[in-house]
């Protein structure tokens, strides 16, 4: 069955569309076929992928707005080998413009479900806001995957998201899991980082992955080659930690 996630947190650079990016070219290393979702009107994802998002003529913009078929709005990530729904700042209007529109909130859902079949794993990336493109993906997904940095507000920001996965789940998706969080950017010299980590666990259990994304200096090169890190620098620490990341999804989903 296809597993459709949402890769979320309204805080800022905590490593949403890195995590987007590497780990669909990590879940398509392992022969998965990936589509990764661009929710974003900073297209990073859509950048990062190796498509440039200023030379699109549709975007997930018109897809959420009904003005095209999702079979005319994904590409191929070459660099990737993943599809895309890729995204530019034209869907900052989507915000205002669905506010019309009937059944806002489940578009994406329901442009979803028209190509499902053709996927093992939907990664949706989120922007950095709980606002309708956020709703969106939250009611298309299964469950949501929450990076975030071991840091002092990190903490604070989790339980506003996790009341809005509340809200979502009383009022537009009864299904909505939380499938894991991810710490990313980690300094294992960090005593603070440590700190939260702990705490993490102590709240979460077994939602925290065991993989740890470290602070890797070619996750944050990758994106300016439009390239995953796997296809910049196969040894690297931050490649090696997503392909990490993807098999022990793989794993629980095999154990459950
Ligand atoms: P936004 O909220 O703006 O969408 P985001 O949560 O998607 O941000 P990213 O864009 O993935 O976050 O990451 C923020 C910055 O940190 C980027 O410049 C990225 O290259 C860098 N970065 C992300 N993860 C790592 C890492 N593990 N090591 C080093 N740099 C990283
Ligand atoms: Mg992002």
């Amino acid at each position: 069955m296809t597993k459709i996630l949402a890769i979320t947190n309204q805080k800022g650079g905590v490593g949403k569309t890195t995590t987007g990016v590497n780990l669909a070219a990590s879940l398509a290393a392992t022969k998965q076929r990936v589509l990764l979702v661009d929710l974003d009107p900073q297209g990073n994802a859509t950048m990062g992928s190796g498509i440039d998002k200023r030379s699109l003529q549709v975007t997930v913009y018109h897809l959420l707005l009904g003005e095209a078929e999702i079979g005319n709005v994904r590409v191929r990530s070459t660099s990737g080998n993943y599809d895309v729904l890729p995204a530019n700042r034209e869907l900052a209007g989507a915000e205002i413009e669905l506010v019309e529109i009937e059944h806002r909130e489940t578009r994406l859902k329901v442009a979803l479900a028209a190509v499902a079949d053709d996927y093992d794993f939907i990664l949706i990336d989120c922007p950095p806001a709980l606002n309708l493109l956020t709703v969106n993906g939250l009611c298309a997904a299964h469950a949501v995957l929450i990076p975030m940095q071991c840091e002092y507000y990190a903490l604070e920001g989790l339980s506003d998201l996790v009341q809005t996965i509340k809200k979502v789940r009383t009022h537009l998706n009864p299904q909505l899991e939380i499938e894991g969080l991810l710490r990313t950017m980690f300094d294992p010299r960090n005593t603070l980082a440590q700190q939260v980590s702990a705490q993490l666990q102590q709240h979460f259990g077994d939602k925290l992955y065991r993989t740890v994304i470290p602070r890797n200096v070619r996750l944050a090169e990758a994106p300016s080659h439009g390239l995953p890190a796997l296809g910049l620098d196969q040894s690297s620490k931050g490649a090696q930690a997503y392909l990490a990341l993807a098999g022990e999804m793989l794993n629980r989903a095999v154990a459950l």
